[in-house]
């Protein structure tokens, strides 16, 4: 496995490799690995012949610099990981490398509103950054097939749009979500939990699964209140949203539909804020 910084480097090298017939599988990450990224390195191993996985702290995407700075950073174990994994390149650029002109923004892309709900809304300009720097890396890695994962699910649906609007050649590929046993999502917020929150933090898959529940019976405006009942009975949660809305459209349904729907949590816990997902 070889650690490039350049980001001139990984272009050629991804050009190359096209060029000679092979496929290139591309992973972006921002670092502090854990088996939910593994899954997807694992996952675009299998599907190419080259599998490049990205590793870079976007500032941008961030509205919140606390978030941002206390972000983990471990380089060291990330690339033992990804060598574990059989991954062929680490792409690790600097800011500098990413942002040589500064905080340019990206490609406007027509969204139909996916980024005014749920992490667009409390996070603003999050997915302006999302988009600008994955068109970088879009434009730069060229992949055929990019993964990303569902934890990430409106993440997911805008990059989805983003190649279909400016990378029609580009696959991107939805993988499921990890979790750690208990059920709370892998993600590399988690390792900011304390032992006692971490172990309360079960708490919002199980509301998910409650919400499915609830769902069989009630209608979609009384499940959501439910579930946002049962939080306030929960104050070491401060819960930013609940929701359920449709999978593609992200658009709250109408007329107590129940087929194609996805409930969606955000909730703050010890100073960390988690998110997650299931299909309904
Ligand atoms: P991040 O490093 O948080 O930007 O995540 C990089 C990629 O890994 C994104 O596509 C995430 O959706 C995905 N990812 C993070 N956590 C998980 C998980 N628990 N299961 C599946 N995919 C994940």
């Amino acid at each position: 496995m070889k650690v490039v910084q350049n980001s001139a480097e990984i272009a050629k090298l991804s050009a190359e490799a096209k060029e000679s017939g092979k496929s290139v599988g591309f992973v972006p990450t921002m670092g502090a690995l854990h088996p939910g990224h593994i899954s997807l390195v694992e996952r675009a191993r299998k599907e190419n012949d080259v599998v490049i996985c990205s590793i870079f702290v976007n500032p941008t995407q961030f509205n919140n610099s606390d978030d941002l700075e206390k972000y983990p950073r471990t380089f060291e174990k990330d690339s033992a990981l990804l060598e574990s994994a059989l991954c062929d390149y680490v792409f690790y650029p600097d800011v500098e490398e990413m942002y040589p002109e500064g905080f340019k923004g990206g490609p406007q892309v027509n969204l139909d509103g996916l980024d005014e709900v749920m992490e667009g809304s409390f996070r603003p300009g999050h997915f302006d950054g999302v988009i600008t720097i994955v068109n970088k890396f879009f434009e730069i890695v060229s992949p055929n097939k990019a993964y990303f994962g569902l934890k990430d699910y409106q993440q997911y649906l805008v990059i989805d749009r983003l190649a279909q609007q400016y990378h029609s050649d580009l696959e991107v590929i939805p993988c499921e979500i990890v979790r750690e046993e208990g059920g709370l999502a892998m993600s590399s917020r988690n390792a900011r939990l304390s032992s006692n929150h971490s172990k309360a933090s079960r708490y919002l898959f199980s509301q998910l699964i409650k919400a499915r529940e609830y769902l069989k019976r009630h209608g979609v405006k009384e499940t959501e209140r439910r579930i946002r009942e049962n939080f306030k009975k929960r104050p070491e949660f401060n819960l930013e949203y609940f929701k359920i809305a449709d999978s593609q459209s992200l658009r709250a349904p109408r007329n107590n539909r129940k087929n194609n729907l996805r409930a969606f949590v955000a909730a703050h816990i010890g100073g960390v804020r988690l998110i997650d997902n299931i299909e309904l």
